[in-house]
């Protein structure tokens, strides 16, 4: 399937300048949906999973049907105050500020293996965060997996040593 044609192109959105790669229209068709989601799941069948990891919000998105289909949990990262019960934390940078991420301090069993999903990878920032939480927790980072990659702004470069699998590069 072609899954750039579902995807919407977005100029200069949130901010001048930015080409924003719009993922709703994508997730509004239930064949491209279950297509995409279908090709994560067909990849990750190959690394015995056992619990995929996502941040939020669109990492939910991605990752929720491919747990259900492979029938491994799903565990959340969060931003700072989300979660009601004992964290661990990452500061990270986002381009012009700081953030933080959070997941419960129970959410991982040492040795598990994981996958890492997200929409999309930029920067790799969000990733790397979501790595040390991960692997803070003694998660073993088996993969990770991403409908869109901005080849331009180097997120592999951050992820090496990482298995990454990508559907669509722009
Ligand atoms: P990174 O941390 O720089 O790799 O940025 C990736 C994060 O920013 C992901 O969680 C995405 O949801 C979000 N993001 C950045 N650019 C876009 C875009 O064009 N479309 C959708 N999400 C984006």
């Amino acid at each position: 399937m072609d899954f750039k044609q579902y995807i919407t192109i977005v100029p200069n959105w949130p901010n001048s300048g930015i080409i924003f790669k719009d993922i709703t229209t994508l997730m509004g068709n239930g064949e491209a949906y279950k297509a995409a989601t279908d090709e994560i799941v067909k990849y990750a069948k190959k690394k015995k999973i056992d619990i995929i990891v996502g941040p939020e919000a669109r990492g939910f998105i991605i990752g929720c049907p491919v747990a259900y289909a492979l029938g491994v949990g799903f565990a959340p990262v969060r931003k700072e105050g989300k979660l009601p019960r004992e964290v661990i934390k990452v500061d990270y940078s986002l381009e012009y500020s700081k953030d933080v991420l959070t997941m419960h301090k129970d959410a991982i069993k040492p040795g598990q293996r994981v996958l890492i999903t997200d929409d999309l990878l930029a920067t790799g920032g969000t990733i790397e965060a979501t790595i040390k939480l991960v692997e803070q927790l003694g998660g073993i980072v088996v993969s990770t997996a991403f409908l869109i990659e901005l080849s331009d702004l180097n997120g592999r470069e951050k992820l090496e040593g990482y298995d990454v699998f990508t559907l669509m590069k722009y």
